[in-house]
């Protein structure tokens, strides 16, 4: 079982075979307390490849445990053999692993990177090309050119994988630099923990200095230190230290500075010191390559036909997109099928339920109708009088009539320029038609729902 997690890990996250050996294959399953998981290394036994392990690691260990097993450990720590030597020794004393002195500085308290997230398997589209290339520059010589560097956008873009992109690809060049990565809420709680530990005056201490001795310092999703007075002050005096000695920082956000109003105009000024790179909505290209890199990492068979479905409908977010696939997949590998359009279409419903949002305006009642008749947007207002064609363009003045609150000349007007008494007299006949005929009344709501799912 150990071993059938440590390769699906190595598949998962792509490790190579050199890594797999020097830093999977020595891991050893020690025990188990307080849903936590100790693990012994039995490689190369000094504290810097102990706690590079953890950090590297511990994350998709978990995750990886979890998928297979269900299991979620709170934890995943590494020790050397001499402490867990130590530990057996000393378990007829029993002793309370987590107070025990030794573990604390393989403890990592914050997310690690993860090896995941990489520039090689970050998919470069004309939404993100900027993003990318300035972080490119980031991670090849931190400090030096876009500091800070700031990146924004919606959720599920690839601000994230960037960010950590940066992180492996530095760690990688080199192993010595000390980068740290935290979520803007887990800097917060960082700051609040050590000012409650108020009498204890070197806490805060320990935490400045953990902050301010670093080489390169990413905030994640810093909007939500937005508000929160106590964490701003300290986040600024970080980055001021941090910035007066030429380390590298990256701010993530899902805005530009200038739209997060409560914050202090003082971040505002020192944002613009560096480069803002916005990663805007991928196109219907950009999502279909992300979603083939995705099937092929994940070794994947699925049908173009179906690939294409996802592209199409999932068009905001790529964590959504991954999220399709990964059902599809756990959905073929549980019932042991290949996945067909029926089955992707009836697994999908919760990602693709078209546009949730989207304003209800004539235009858009337009465009579904004739695409529900097949006939297009410029026949619909068209001087066409024939019933194959009228009857839609009645069904859109309805539909138009009952649906917005558009005026019957703006109606009129998409439609051709038709006048106000001839749009009434077309949703009219509808209204009428639809209290006598059931079929009527169904065909006008199976359009409806096309306007609005909900
Ligand atoms: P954010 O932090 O902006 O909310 P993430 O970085 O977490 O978004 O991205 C969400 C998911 O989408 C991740 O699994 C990430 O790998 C994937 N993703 C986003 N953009 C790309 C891209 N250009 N190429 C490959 N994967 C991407
Ligand atoms: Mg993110």
């Amino acid at each position: 079982k150990w071993d059938e997690i440590l390769s699906y890990l190595k598949n998962e996250y792509a490790i190579t075979d050199v890594s797999y050996d020097s830093w999977i294959k020595p891991l050893e399953l020690f025990q188990i307390e307080d849903n936590k998981l100790y693990l012994t290394y039995s490689g190369d036994q000094n504290t810097m490849t102990l706690s590079y392990v953890t950090r590297k690691y511990a994350t998709p260990l978990k995750v990886t445990i979890a998928e297979i097993t269900g299991i979620q450990f709170d934890e995943i720590l590494v020790i050397s053999q001499d402490n867990a030597n130590q530990i057996k020794k000393e378990k007829n004393v029993n002793i309370n692993i987590e107070e025990a002195p030794t573990y604390n500085e393989k403890k990592i308290g914050n997310t690690t990177i993860n090896p995941k997230f990489t520039f090689d398997n970050f998919v470069v589209g004309r939404n993100n090309r900027f993003a990318q290339t300035a972080a490119l520059a980031v991670a090849e010589s931190p400090g030096e050119f876009y500091n800070p560097l700031y990146i924004y956008g919606g959720p599920g873009l690839g601000k994230t994988h960037l960010m950590q992109a940066i992180g492996n690809y530095i760690e990688n060049q080199n192993p010595n630099t000390h980068i740290l990565y935290v979520t803007s809420e887990e800097f917060t709680n960082e700051v609040i923990e050590n000012m409650r530990a108020n009498s204890n005056a070197t806490a805060m201490q320990r935490f400045r200095d953990k902050y301010r001795t670093v080489d390169v310092l990413m905030v994640d999703d810093i909007q939500f230190i937005i508000g929160k007075e106590a964490t701003q002050e300290e986040f600024f005096h970080t980055f001021n230290a941090l910035h007066a000695m030429g380390k590298q920082i990256v701010i993530s956000s899902d805005k530009p500075p200038k739209d997060m109003e409560t914050l202090d105009d003082r971040f505002k000024s020192r944002f613009d010191m560096g480069l803002m790179a916005d990663i805007g909505y991928p196109d219907y290209e950009t999502r279909m390559a992300i979603l083939n890199k995705k099937v092929e990492d994940k070794k994947f068979n699925l049908d173009e036909s179906i690939r294409k479905y996802i592209a199409e409908n999932i068009q905001s977010n790529i964590r959504e997109i991954e999220g399709a696939l990964n059902k599809l997949i756990a959905f073929s590998r549980l019932e042991k099928i290949d996945i067909t359009m029926e089955i992707a279409e009836r697994e999908l419903q919760n990602f693709i339920s078209p546009n949730i949002s989207r304003e209800i305006t004539p235009q858009l009642i337009i465009e579904v109708v004739a695409e529900h008749f097949n006939l297009t947007v410029d026949q619909m207002a068209s001087k066409n009088r024939s019933n194959n064609v009228a009857r839609p363009r009645q069904i859109a003045m309805y539909l138009c009539n009952t649906m917005t609150d558009s005026s019957l000349q703006a109606i009129g007007l998409l439609l051709g320029g038709r006048d106000h008494s001839t749009i009434i007299h077309g949703a009219n006949k509808i209204g009428e038609e639809i209290e006598k005929d059931e079929n009527t009344k169904s065909l006008v709501e199976t359009i409806k729902k096309k306007i609005n799912p909900n």
